[in-house]
């Protein structure tokens, strides 16, 4: 934890554009995007991903997919976006630190995988 990249943007120790911040979640622009519209949707609380999400009693997973569509009606994507979190090895996950990115802006590729 000491050394995730992802909490030290959340604490302001590593800069990046914020776009949404409330008590639970920290949005930020990908810094390499891949649309034209690439958010990332972190909890503040460090922990690795969905999966370890998912095991807590409260509602941090849902409460991140409203943030989600709120940032993405604030983003003007009316026409449509794609909501990814990554997990693990075979997911490609290279940051250990949960997030969902929102893509957008323009038509993406109709592959997933
Ligand atoms: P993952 O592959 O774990 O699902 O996604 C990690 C994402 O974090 C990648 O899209 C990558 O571009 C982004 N990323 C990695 N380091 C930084 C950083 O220092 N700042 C920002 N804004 N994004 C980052
Ligand atoms: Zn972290």
């Amino acid at each position: 934890m000491g050394d995730c990249i992802f909490c030290k943007i959340i604490a302001g120790d590593i800069p990046s554009t914020k776009v949404y911040e409330d008590e639970l979640t920290y949005a930020f622009r990908d810094i390499n995007p891949q649309a034209k519209v690439h958010i990332l949707v972190a909890p503040k609380e460090h922990m690795k991903d969905m999966a370890e999400c998912a095991k807590r009693t409260d509602d941090l997973a849902g409460h991140m997919m409203k943030v989600c569509v709120k940032i993405a009606e604030a983003e003007g994507l009316e026409n449509g976006y794609r909501l990814i979190t990554n997990k693990g090895d075979h997911g490609c996950q290279s940051v250990g630190h949960l997030h969902v990115h929102i893509l957008g802006g323009e038509k993406l590729s109709d592959k997933m995988g």
